[in-house]
């Protein structure tokens, strides 16, 4: 089996509501689908999101990146050989999400060729994963309704929510969100490094008492009171922006800087996040699997790796084809009692409705 052709197509669908978080705002999932032939008649496919304020990528960036170097690099490839596809891939610098999305749809390929699922091919730990909200941004009360709908649509209990911009009303929503839902809930709020090293200091003394699952990157990836604030408090600090790729990961775990780390297939693919779980595993730091704002294919990518990988231990952010308007999937990921069961289709799973393709391409 070799590696026939690649696709990069960059398309939109508009968010029901923008996201908003501490660095940025996005009205629509503007990503590039990539899709991948083989000689026998496969397809593997994944999306890349483009995240400029993060990563550098733009829409434009990635098919360029994807058309000009990724893809040929793997033309004429054995599916199979992902080892030599990272050893290629680092040719080039940056450039994320782009590999990632490469590196995944070629896992497709070889799980469809293989006859079993992603998550089987990769590790097989589970057939279903615990969801967790990523919850709009709004006032508490609207934080609180949108955290009860999704309980009582799709059993969901864990909740992301958008902290960072002002510690003392980040303070009495916590307080009041975590009174209006019960005991019950898990709250995992991020700050997107809104707060200083001694805010974040303050705000989770403050907190400690709520049962706060994780609080997600509170200060500056570069400040160096990270540790002092992972020391300060009982509550799990989560790296995200800190734990970009497995080098990072590596140098927080060995700073003591974080409890929890949220592995991204969308920036490290499967194959380098597999090796980030292994790491993070040794070490005794669970993972979860984070969004990044994902529409629906990021979201099977993410399931997969998720319930193939026995350290990730926490609900995983899986919502992100629930935030837009519409899909060109054939089927999305269906959330029941708070959980995404995987099927046994061979591959990722993913059926593409062209017309709808064709309809949001840009
Ligand atoms: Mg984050």
């Amino acid at each position: 089996m070799i590696v026939n052709s690649i696709e990069a197509i960059p398309f939109r669908i508009p968010y029901t509501k923008k996201k908003v978080w501490a660095r940025g705002v996005l009205e629509a999932a503007e990503h590039v689908l990539v899709r991948i032939k083989t000689d026998n008649d496969l397809i593997g496919i994944a999306e890349a999101p483009p995240r400029p304020t993060i990563y550098g990528e733009s829409l434009q960036s990635i098919t360029a990146a994807i058309e000009n170097w990724f893809g040929p690099a793997i033309v004429g490839m054995d599916p199979w050989n992902t080892e030599i596809v990272l050893d290629r891939f680092e040719q080039w610098v940056g450039n994320p999400a782009a590999k990632a999305a490469v590196e995944m749809a070629l896992t497709d390929i070889r799980a469809q060729a293989a006859g079993v699922p992603v998550y089987k091919l990769l590790g097989g730990w589970t057939d279903q994963v615990p969801v967790c909200a990523r919850v709009p941004t709004g006032t508490p009360d609207e934080v609180i309704a949108s955290c009860q709908k999704y309980f009582e649509d799709y059993g969901i209990n864990t909740y992301k929510i958008k902290v960072g911009m002002e510690p003392n009303e980040d303070i009495a929503a916590l307080e009041n969100i975590r009174k209006d839902l019960g005991p019950e809930a898990r709250l995992c709020p991020d700050a997107n490094q809104g707060y200083d090293p001694q805010t974040a200091i303050r705000v989770l003394k403050a907190i400690e008492d709520l049962d706060i699952t994780l609080l997600e990157e509170p200060c500056s990836i570069y400040h160096r009171g990270r540790q002092q604030v992972a020391e300060s408090t009982i509550i799990p600090i989560m790296g995200d922006e800190s734990c970009t790729n497995i080098i990072e990961v590596r140098n927080q775990l060995s700073a003591g800087t974080v409890g929890i780390i949220s592995i991204k297939v969308a920036r490290t693919g499967f194959a380098i996040s597999q090796r980030i779980s292994h790491l993070c595993e040794a070490e005794g730091i669970a993972n979860l699997c984070g969004t990044q704002g994902d529409s629906s294919i990021g979201v099977v990518c993410g399931a997969h790796f998720a319930a193939s990988c026995r350290n990730v231990k926490l609900a995983s952010e899986l919502t992100g084809h629930l935030d837009t308007v519409d899909d060109f999937l054939i089927e999305t990921p269906k959330i029941e009692n708070g959980m995404i069961k995987l099927s046994d289709t061979p591959g990722l799973g993913i059926k593409i409705d062209e017309d709808k393709l064709n309809y949001y391409r840009i």
